[in-house]
């Protein structure tokens, strides 16, 4: 495992529940927008890794991740207090199956996350390659409250900020599940009834020509899978492109 090991150059608290922060990038650093690698700090003696998506793209200078703060967690309980200057270990091998090259070319890409599994998203939609494939790229980002929509004000100005990366085919779209909200409710009800593509693209489901990520809890994941394999599509994965790939934004322990 080549570990090497990363300056923190700026942190972001979101909320109690969230936080971001951008490294430095020791090259050779190679990754595909979408993957993820594992990352963690040095604590008494021992390395503690986890699994984290690069939140950057893999033509910036700079690392980011997003990352949840879990109390008692091994890692984020320690990592939530992290500050500009403080040492961060990234695994140089990235992995992954949220990777454009795992979907059949299609027409409106829909990104679907819950919660931290915005983080790979972050990375694909700056990468002009995603607009080459795709008409229009979608993305969904579904949590409990409005102060979860991180990176919200950065998503709504998106078009206008990497217009030269998006050529105006981005979209986004939140829904809240806990709050009032104009969209509310689980982003698979939005699916199924079929009104997230009247209020994004306007452009009724077509399976031989959309595509979707999905990144969230098992729970949304199986649920998506199950609905997308019973309209009769499938599951893309690093030998075969499909109408759809799906990763995990945690593993429930
Ligand atoms: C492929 C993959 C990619 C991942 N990418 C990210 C990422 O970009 N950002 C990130 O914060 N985490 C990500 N995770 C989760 C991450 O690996 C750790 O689990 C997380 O950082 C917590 O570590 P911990 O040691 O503090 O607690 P752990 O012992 O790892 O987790 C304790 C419990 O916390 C809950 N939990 C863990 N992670 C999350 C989460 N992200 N959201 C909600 N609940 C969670 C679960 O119930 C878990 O059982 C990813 C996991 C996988 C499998």
């Amino acid at each position: 495992m080549a570990i090497k090991i990363e300056k923190v150059t700026s942190v972001k608290h979101w909320n109690d529940k969230v936080f971001s922060f951008c490294t430095t990038r020791s090259f050779p650093n190679k990754f595909n927008n979408g993957e993820f690698a594992m990352i963690g700090i040095q604590h008494e003696g021992k390395k503690i890794l986890r699994a984290y998506s690069f939140a950057s793209a893999n033509h910036e200078d700079q690392l980011e991740f997003i990352s949840i703060k879990i109390q008692d967690g091994p890692l984020t309980s320690k990592l939530q207090h992290i500050k500009e200057g403080d040492e961060i270990l990234v695994n140089s091998k990235a992995t992954g199956t949220l990777v454009i090259d795992y979907l059949l070319p299609g027409r409106n890409l829909y990104l679907i996350s819950t919660g931290t599994g915005l983080a790979p998203f972050m990375s694909i939609i700056k990468d002009p390659a995603t607009y080459e494939r795709f008409d229009k790229v979608i993305l969904t980002h579904t949590v409990q409250y409005e102060n979860e929509l991180v990176y919200k004000d950065v998503l709504e100005n998106f078009n206008e900020q990497w217009n030269e990366v998006t050529q105006d085919k981005f979209l986004y779209f939140n829904t809240l599940t806990q709050q009032d909200w104009s969209r509310k409710g689980r982003i698979t009800n939005w699916i199924k009834d079929q009104s997230l593509f009247e209020q994004t693209t306007q452009q009724e489901l077509n399976i031989e020509k959309d595509r979707f990520m999905i990144c969230g809890s098992q729970g949304l994941n199986a649920d998506l899978m199950d609905h997308f394999e019973s309209l009769g599509m499938e599951e893309g994965n690093t030998s075969t492109p499909g109408q759809f790939v799906v990763e995990k934004a945690f593993v429930q322990r």
